[in-house]
């Protein structure tokens, strides 16, 4: 999976809509303390379903809505896309659109209302982000976004969150959860016909 392209709006101090096209090759984000760098790898790790705001550098969700400044009012909205590329046959098609080729992922947050997330347009659960992105190994959490201080996390991690990383790199993360999925709904199965069971016992 390639990014091709990331928009962001209202998100942290990305007040004004932004475009930045990721171009084949090594990109690099420069620009002088506090300008913001940091800020669009949140935005990535943002769109592809981070939940929580500590990773955020946030105390809350909404943290990440521009919170304002001396000469410019708060937005009530943070709304980032992803554009991505899968290769053939990368991701199975679960989103109404074909299976390789051009995907767009966007959220969006409003002040009160929480996130929601579209695939090309379509109203999609956060479950089905972390998927497409899981399958394609990658994600929120990927050890391929390297943020401040990610080094030495690694260096210090259990031997159980190593294994994370290396499921994650080796894009096995997505088959977890739907076997986690798949368990649920055997034991729905299971306790279904154990049910069937006793209300066929009472009618004989
Ligand atoms: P450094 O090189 O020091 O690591 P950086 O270029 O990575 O800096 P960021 O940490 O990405 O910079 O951006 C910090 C800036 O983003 C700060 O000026 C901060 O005020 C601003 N910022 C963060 N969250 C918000 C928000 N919700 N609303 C407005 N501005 C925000």
């Amino acid at each position: 999976m390639k990014i091709k392209r990331l928009k962001l709006s209202g998100f942290k101090s990305f007040v004004e809509p932004a475009e930045l096209r990721i171009e084949p090759g090594l990109t690099g984000v420069v620009g002088p303390n506090g300008c913001g760098k940091s800020n669009v790898l949140e935005a990535i790790r943002w769109v592809m379903g981070e939940s929580s705001p500590k990773s955020m550098r946030g105390s809350g969700m909404e943290d990440v809505i521009f919170a304002g400044t001396a000469a410019r009012p708060a937005r009530d909205f943070a709304e980032v896309s992803l554009l991505v590329e899968r290769p053939v046959g990368e991701v199975p098609d679960e989103f109404g659109v074909a299976s390789e080729g051009e995907v767009e992922v966007t959220r969006r947050i409003e002040r009160g209302a929480g996130s929601a997330y579209r695939v090309n347009g379509r109203d999609v659960r956060a479950k089905d982000v972390a998927l497409l992105f899981a399958d394609a190994a990658t994600g929120a959490h990927s050890p391929a976004l390297v943020s401040q201080g990610k080094i030495a996390q690694v260096i210090s991690a259990k031997p159980t969150e190593r294994r994370m990383m290396l499921e994650e790199a080796a894009g096995i993360a997505g088959l977890h959860v739907r076997r986690r999925d798949a368990e649920q709904k055997l034991r729905a199965a299971e306790a279904n016909l154990t049910r069937l069971d006793e209300l066929l016992g009472d009618m004989e």
